[in-house]
């Protein structure tokens, strides 16, 4: 069910009780363009289960595509999968169709499953405003107390009042790093 690089459902042949199909599309379906932040990687890939209702063609199933992200925060690479497991579309057509095209409708799911701002871990910390070091791989010296390092308001948000914070762990700096663990 597929011709050159499309995505094609065989409406002609399609089992009256409906079929389940799948595969793969080939590499470069999704022609990104100018997005800086994500690659796909590889092949995209589909299981579908169609059936004919009346005039229309029904699809519904499960559409995947491994991407490479960067993180928005820290600059690192990391792999992930856009998928939609719900997926599902619905196509006119009449007694003369004999093949329908879903390349388009696929296509946009998937691109709607990316990551709208992709982080490489659930709070990725980031690089350091003044040195530029990953502060997800270690802490710089530098002093973040200073309105540099976002994260420091959010911490002392989700662990208590500054004052208690530095008491116990003497600093802001300090919070970051048990952040970390
Ligand atoms: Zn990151
Ligand atoms: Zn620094």
């Amino acid at each position: 069910m597929q011709t050159q690089g499309h995505l094609i459902v065989d409406v002609a042949r399609l089992d009256k009780d409906g079929e389940e199909f799948s595969g793969e599309t080939d590499e470069g379906l999704l022609e990104l363009g100018d997005e800086p932040y994500i690659t796909p990687l590889g092949v995209m890939r589909y299981r579908f289960f169609a059936h004919l209702l009346g005039s229309e063609l029904l699809i519904q199933g499960r559409v995947w595509q491994p991407i490479r992200c960067v993180c928005r925060r820290c600059g690192a690479d990391f792999e992930t999968v856009a998928e939609e497991n719900e997926f599902v579309c619905s196509i006119e057509i009449d007694a003369k169709t004999e093949y329908a095209d879903l390349t388009d409708e696929v296509r946009e799911a998937i691109i709607l499953a990316f990551p709208s701002y992709p982080l490489c871990r659930e709070g990725c910390l980031g690089l350091c405003p003044t040195c530029g070091a990953n502060l997800n791989e270690s802490a710089c010296a530098c002093k973040h107390s200073e309105g540099g390092n976002e994260f420091a308001c959010l911490d002392d948000l989700l662990k208590g009042t500054p004052g208690e914070t530095g008491k116990k762990r003497g600093g802001r700096k300090s919070s970051v790093e048990s952040q970390r663990k």
